[in-house]
């Protein structure tokens, strides 16, 4: 196994270009754990570390552009009031150990439905900024997660970095596991309220063959919350909203029975979570002192 260490950007795009088979090596939580167990042996491992611009961020005044090599640390301690979603995320991925080492472009790069990052992105709105020596483009979060474990990347392809929208209000990451820490994802569900544009956007982890958003739900949830002026009034939401539009977060799930729970269990939770997540963003939306009490509440 060759080690190809480049030490900036243009050496590493055209590293994977003249060996697009190539495996690109982050923070190395996946890819070593997969060599590790003879799941997989590249002819070329193409070691990232040394490209220190894949460590940095930019603040914009709509979107964050964070470096693909970003540890989910950094995010949780510096980015937490831009990407509250994500840093939420990143604070139940792994272990200190692993969210040191861990970063946002291996988990694009895995693309495991399982994988953390996704429900936050989605929710949010998020671009994936891919290069290669042929130029740069950039692909929707929605279109970039392609089947189980696979992505839009081309194999001469390289995520620079992702450019996630700002918060422009309050989103909530949940996720179920059989324990606390150390736990890869049964489901998950992100969410995000977008006053600005007065929108409402889902993201849904392990629960289908790739992260996906639940449409349907989004669709519902915002005619209803139009109609009933809730933007402007900021009044509590009706529990059969909520219910309603949990019933179709469960209905946008396509999971299956594995070792980690049933396809009924994920659903049920799924559902749950969207109503959960609801009801902490709108009482957050609504300000101190007005919880949604009577209203929206968990289950
Ligand atoms: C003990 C343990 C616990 C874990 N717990 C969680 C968890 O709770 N939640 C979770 O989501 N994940 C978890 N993981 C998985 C892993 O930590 C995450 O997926 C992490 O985000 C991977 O980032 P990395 O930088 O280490 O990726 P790497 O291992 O370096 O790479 C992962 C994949 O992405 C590709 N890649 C990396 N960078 C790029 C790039 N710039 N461009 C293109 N492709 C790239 C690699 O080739 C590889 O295919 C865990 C792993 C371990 C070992």
């Amino acid at each position: 196994m060759d080690f190809l260490r480049p030490t900036g950007w243009a050496d590493a795009l055209a590293a994977k270009a003249e060996h697009p088979a190539a495996v690109p090596i982050a923070g190395g939580t996946d890819v070593m754990v997969e060599i590790n167990f003879d799941q997989r042996r590249p002819e070329h491992l193409l070691d990232l570390g040394r490209v220190d611009e894949l460590t940095e961020w930019e603040t914009g005044e709509e979107y964050v552009r964070l470096g693909a090599a970003v540890p989910y640390t950094r995010i949780m301690e510096r980015l937490r009031p831009e990407l509250p979603g994500l840093a939420l995320a990143a604070h139940t991925v792994g272990s200190p150990q692993i969210r040191h080492r861990g970063t946002v472009g291996g988990n694009l790069g895995a693309a495991s439905p399982a994988g953390d990052c996704h429900p936050a992105l989605l929710a949010a709105g998020a671009e994936i900024e891919a290069a290669s020596v042929r130029g740069t483009r950039l692909i929707p979060v929605d279109e970039f997660y392609t089947g189980v474990k696979r992505n839009a990347l081309a194999p001469d392809e390289l995520i620079r970095a992702v450019r996630i929208r700002r918060a422009d209000g309050p989103q909530q990451f949940s996720k179920v596991g059989t324990r606390n820490a150390m736990v890869i994802a049964l489901c998950a569900f992100g969410l995000a309220l977008h006053p600005a544009t007065r929108t409402v956007r889902t993201g849904i982890g392990s629960a289908a063959p790739t992260p996906v958003r639940a449409h349907a739900a989004e669709d519902f949830l915002n005619a209803a919350l139009a109609e009933g002026g809730f933007w402007e009034s900021g009044r509590a939401l009706p529990p059969s909203l909520a219910g309603q539009f949990a019933e179709l977060c469960s209905g946008a799930c396509a999971p299956i029975d594995d070792v980690r729970g049933s396809a009924a269990y994920r659903r049920h939770a799924v559902g749950v979570m969207a109503r959960r997540t609801l009801a902490w963003t709108w009482d957050e939306f609504r300000g101190p002192g007005r919880s949604t009490e009577g209203g929206a509440s968990c289950a």
